[in-house]
């Protein structure tokens, strides 16, 4: 049996494969037009966020039974042909869970001791000190917003730090809250009484800027926002009046409604925001773990 890796994976996800007795092609993001060709006689496919596998390309590949997906969206796969001809889509959804945390983890720390901004004048010759007044973690509120797989690996690592916890989420599991020491409130006290709020929910209609003009407001002046979900989960321009006005303290982005974001966006010029190129799931382990599980799901598919 043939797979197609269009996209770069893993070493050791190419051995799951190989070791299977599997003939692997690698192709590193070919167009529509490479693809077509290429899926002629293979067995699956395996991309990450690039290539998109289109109808045609489904279409062109008449052995094809299973796609992967190396990592969470699969908004690069027409699922729709996919179901049609009853080709499986795998992905590898926990993959990167952790990493995205330790992401998160990373922003409030570098928001609350403002490391970037002292990192940058550094740069500049400047010796901010004064300028570089923080806050602790321990003891203070942290409020998650989305208590899946992300927010229960921050969770742990809040409440490690001492941090309470509190959580909102639409379908709670207590059990879960209890084992990371936090509880469920609602959205607006969370908001209310959180020292950081971090967002891991997913971009869906009742998520679209959840956090708006209106709960920015609830939030204390002095706490900090954390987005390493998805841009659109917050509203930019009331984000942007928020930290210009001081409606809260600080912020740290992983993501943003456009991306990449311009360079002379408003959010690049603002001293409390840390910024960073949507990384949280890129860590070697991250990525390791999303091309063994997908190619480890593809052996079970095409095998099992
Ligand atoms: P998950 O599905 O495990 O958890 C999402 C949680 O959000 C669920 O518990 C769900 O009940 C909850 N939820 C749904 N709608 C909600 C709402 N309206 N209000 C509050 N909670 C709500 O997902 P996950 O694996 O934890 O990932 C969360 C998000 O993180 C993903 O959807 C993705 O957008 C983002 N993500 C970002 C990166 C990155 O590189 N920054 C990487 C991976 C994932």
């Amino acid at each position: 049996m043939k797979v197609l890796v269009a996209a770069p994976l893993h070493e050791k996800a190419i051995e799951v494969l190989k070791n299977a007795g599997f003939e692997v092609v690698y192709e590193e993001y070919p167009d529509e037009d490479r693809l077509v060709e290429l899926v002629k006689d293979v067995d699956a496919i395996i991309v990450r966020s690039k290539p998109k596998v289109t109808r045609k390309v489904i279409e062109a590949a008449p052995k094809l039974k299973v796609i992967g997906r190396a990592g969470v969206g699969l908004d690069n796969i027409d699922l729709k042909a996919a179901e049609e001809r009853g080709i499986k889509v795998v992905n590898s959804p926990g993959a990167s869970s952790r990493s995205v945390a330790e992401l998160a983890i990373g922003l409030i720390f570098a928001v609350a001791r403002k490391i970037a901004f002292a990192d940058r004048k550094m740069r500049e010759g400047v010796w901010a000190k004064k300028q570089c007044m923080g806050i602790e973690l321990e003891g203070k509120t942290i409020g998650v917003v989305g208590f899946g797989r992300i927010g229960y690996q921050v969770a742990k690592i809040a409440n490690a730090l001492g941090m309470k916890v509190l959580f909102y989420d639409p379908y709670p599991n207590e059990e879960r809250a209890k084992e990371v020491g936090g509880k469920f409130a609602d959205l607006e006290t969370l908001l209310k009484e959180s020292d950081v709020v971090t967002l891991h929910v997913p971009l869906v209609d009742a998520t679209y800027h959840l956090i708006n003009e209106e709960r920015l407001k609830l939030m204390k002046p002095t706490a900090i926002l954390i987005n390493a979900a998805r841009g659109a989960v917050v509203d930019t321009d009331a984000l942007v009046k928020a930290l210009q006005e001081g409606w809260i303290a600080g912020a740290g982005l992983d993501v943003f409604e456009e991306e990449p974001l311009p360079a002379d966006h408003p959010l690049t010029k603002l001293d409390n925001v840390v910024l960073t190129p949507h990384i949280g799931a890129s860590t070697v382990e991250a990525q390791m773990r999303a091309g063994v599980e997908v190619a480890e799901k593809i052996v079970e598919a095409l095998k099992g």
